[in-house]
């Protein structure tokens, strides 16, 4: 028998070589914890938390790096992007808000790792500080090589 429950998201990473399914709504959070930072590169997290059973693999499979004795993170090892995070022994796992095809869908719900939240995430709202669009910026060649925000065929390459 095949899985007729329907994906209620999709994500991947930025090159599009792995790709999956979400087969249950999430929910948000963010981590500030020190390990997380590392993990995304970034100053925080955005995780969105549902059983392991409802993640499914639809293109290719991420490597992983054991960070801890009891956590696992998955991530695209052609283009990096972080997508998992799991405790071994938990029914739940996480996967990164921003590798999400609607990463507006999945609001942070609960705030973790806060002893490590660094002061100037505070000054990350908005009109604090000078703001620009992407499309202010000096004129490049912004023609993009990431995998758009929405299923592709099998076989879809990078322009
Ligand atoms: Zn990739
Ligand atoms: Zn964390």
């Amino acid at each position: 028998m095949s899985d007729v429950r329907r994906p209620v998201a999709t994500g991947g990473c930025q090159c599009g070589a792995v790709r999956y399914a979400l087969l249950s709504g999430p929910e948000g959070s963010v981590c500030h914890c020190r390990m997380c930072q590392k993990a995304v590169g970034g100053p925080f997290a955005a995780l969105a938390r549902l059983p392991k059973d409802d993640v499914v693999w639809t293109r290719g499979r991420p490597a992983a790096f054991r960070s801890s004795a009891s956590g696992l993170r998955e991530f695209c090892r052609d283009c990096g992007t972080p997508l998992t995070f799991a405790y071994d022994d938990a029914r739940h796992m996480e996967v990164t808000i921003g590798s999400l095809d609607r990463p507006g869908g999945t609001p942070p719900q609960r705030v973790f790792g806060v002893e490590s939240r660094l002061a100037w995430v505070a000054d990350l709202v908005p009109g604090r500080l000078p703001e620009m669009r992407s499309d202010e910026l000096p004129a490049r060649d912004r023609t993009s090589r990431q995998h758009p925000d929405h299923e592709t065929p099998a076989d879809w390459k990078p322009l």
